[in-house]
């Protein structure tokens, strides 16, 4: 990876996302193309989980203390955690997870053994209280979108759950054009952080095992969930240093904690298995590294704009915009620059992120054509715009990496 690549000077240059200090540290927002990255990242994450049979529900970003308190969340993850703000004789907290609201969702419901594997995604806000020192673009947040699914199911279906979700983070890691650096098993180290209940690691730990064989891994000590052990997909940024982007756990805690049951074919109530997961983890994370990765040449279905059209001469102007309006009636993100934003020199190296650009001269004009250069350096030449067109939003389509 390029060490220029720092997704904090590119997020700004190419005017992806900032903060403002009255906003606050840790607290960015997102502008016009950041946002284009995110929501085509978001609704891939969405489509993917759809096809795997995922169904999504929306939950609160706050809970009362009480419910963290049942989690278990207050007294191993505290420390993370925002003050709680007091509401009359209440006390409601900026949530640290997903988990207990999803296990809320699931208990308010009877359910049948038939019915499991239940997969509840929900892509929602969650949020940390990181010391102001260590907070910078999108890696160090106080304010996090989490890519999360929890599966209720049952002991036997637990290890192929989890593994399918090792399939959907492999997917989309091809689709992004990102790697793994390592997988790695997250095991618990010393000290009150975890929850005490020896057997329950037991078994978690040996289940993630299974679902690790034939996959390299290192097992780590001192890196697991208070609840539980997990895998962690790790990613490394320019400078070498390692994040976890996405997680596969195996939960026994909260399922007994919040009293969550299923009914079995037996007609008696039987305990589910929570595995929690996510795809790319936070969408703050996940764009932080895909700028870092591809330096801002981002695949053709996340870029903010996939086409731009450049004319000539100003007699081309409406031709080129003819095209624009021709592309966004396809779904595609395009925009003409003409003469007026520069030399035709100047306004090619100004689009050189834009993974496909088209040049119309007099005689493109005339034929409805256009001379096309790609990104990557190929220059197919004069083509027909209609098959072009047809042809982008084939690879966009696709979540192709190549173009
Ligand atoms: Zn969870």
């Amino acid at each position: 990876m390029n060490p220029q690549h720092d997704h904090r000077r590119l997020g700004r240059e190419l005017d992806l996302f900032d903060t403002d200090p009255l906003m606050g540290a840790g607290l960015p927002y997102w502008l016009p193309d950041g946002a284009v990255v995110r929501h085509e990242l978001e609704e891939y994450v969405r489509q993917a989980e759809r096809a795997a049979g995922y169904r999504h529900v929306y939950s609160p970003v706050l809970g009362k203390r009480e419910l963290y308190e049942i989690s278990g969340h207050w007294s191993h993850y505290s420390d993370d955690m925002f003050p709680p703000m007091k509401l009359g004789a209440e006390e409601v907290v900026l949530r640290p997870s997903l988990c207990p609201h999803h296990a809320l969702i699931y208990r308010s419901r009877s359910h049948s053994y038939r019915e499991l594997p239940l997969r509840m995604a929900e892509l929602g806000g969650m949020y940390r209280s990181e010391l102001s020192g260590v907070l910078g673009g999108l890696t160090r947040v106080r304010s996090i979108q989490l890519n999360d699914a929890h599966i209720f199911c049952t002991l036997e279906q637990a290890a192929g759950e989890a593994r399918a979700a090792l399939d959907l983070i492999r997917r989309a890691y091809a689709d992004l054009g990102i790697r793994a650096a390592r997988y790695r098993l997250s095991l618990p180290g010393e000290g009150g952080k975890y929850v005490a209940d020896p057997e329950l690691w037991r078994r978690a730990t040996a289940l993630l095992e299974e679902v690790l064989q034939g996959v390299p891994y290192d097992a780590v000590e001192g890196e697991a969930a208070f609840y539980g052990p997990k895998i962690d997909v790790q990613i490394t940024d320019p400078a070498g240093r390692e994040s976890t982007l996405s997680t596969v756990q195996i939960d026994f805690h909260q399922p007994e904690r919040f009293d969550l049951h299923y009914i079995g074919a037996d007609g008696a109530k039987h305990r589910p298995v929570m595995v929690h997961r996510s795809i790319i983890g936070s969408v703050e994370r996940a764009v932080a590294h895909l700028v870092e990765e591809h330096g801002g040449a981002f695949p053709a279905w996340l870029a903010p704009v996939q086409l731009v059209v450049l004319p000539v001469a100003d007699a081309q102007l409406d031709r080129a915009q003819e095209v624009v309006r021709q592309a966004r009636a396809r779904g595609l993100r395009a925009e003409a620059y003409g003469p007026g934003d520069g030399t035709l020199g100047a306004r090619i190296r100004a689009a050189r992120l834009v993974p496909y650009q088209a040049v119309i001269g007099e005689r493109e004009a005339e034929g409805d054509e256009a001379a096309v250069r790609l990104r990557d350096g190929r220059r197919p030449g004069a083509v027909a715009v209609d098959g072009l067109l047809r042809r982008i939003s084939d690879v966009v389509g696709a979540h192709g990496a190549e173009l």
